[in-house]
């Protein structure tokens, strides 16, 4: 069931304090610590302290305090590092490249040619058709 799922996600035993972690920061919402796949060196994860899966299942007050997180580990990240950029990345769902279903925002020091690529398929509707999706999210809201 949901709980055992829940056991068995390295995250959630991480922010349990049941798995070990190089922790940077936390409060009550959020653990902040070093990504074991850095991309960068100052690779950090913020990571939901209550088990949600992504970030649709995140209740407001965690939401904000998530990004409140990332946005104090990235002034970390300018402070220690002065990188040419920094990059907020967060997947929801195996097809977005989520692999921990536990829902975390990657926060990392960039760099020119740093490798980390990423393709933006654009595609340009029209007017019309962005007015027309836009009208389905309202109503979803
Ligand atoms: P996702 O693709 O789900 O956004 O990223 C999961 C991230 O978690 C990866 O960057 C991976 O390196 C990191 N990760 C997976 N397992 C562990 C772990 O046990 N400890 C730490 N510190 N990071 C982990």
């Amino acid at each position: 069931g949901p709980v055992t799922k829940a056991i068995q996600d390295a995250f959630f035993g991480i922010v349990r304090g049941e798995i070990p972690a190089t922790v940077v920061l936390q409060d009550e919402h959020a653990l902040v610590f070093m990504d074991i796949g850095s991309v960068n060196p100052g690779h950090m994860l913020v990571a939901a302290k209550p088990h949600v899966e992504n970030l649709q299942g995140m209740a407001a007050e965690l939401a904000g305090a998530m990004f409140r997180s990332a946005a104090r580990a990235a002034r970390a990240i300018e402070a220690v590092f002065r990188p040419a950029g920094i990059s907020v990345y967060q997947a929801n769902g195996a097809a977005a490249g989520q692999t921990v279903f536990h829902a975390h925002i990657h926060v990392l020091p960039r760099w020119e040619n740093d490798g980390l690529t990423f393709t933006w398929p654009v595609k340009h509707p029209s007017r019309e058709e962005l007015e027309r999706v836009a009208a389905q999210l309202r109503a979803a809201l």
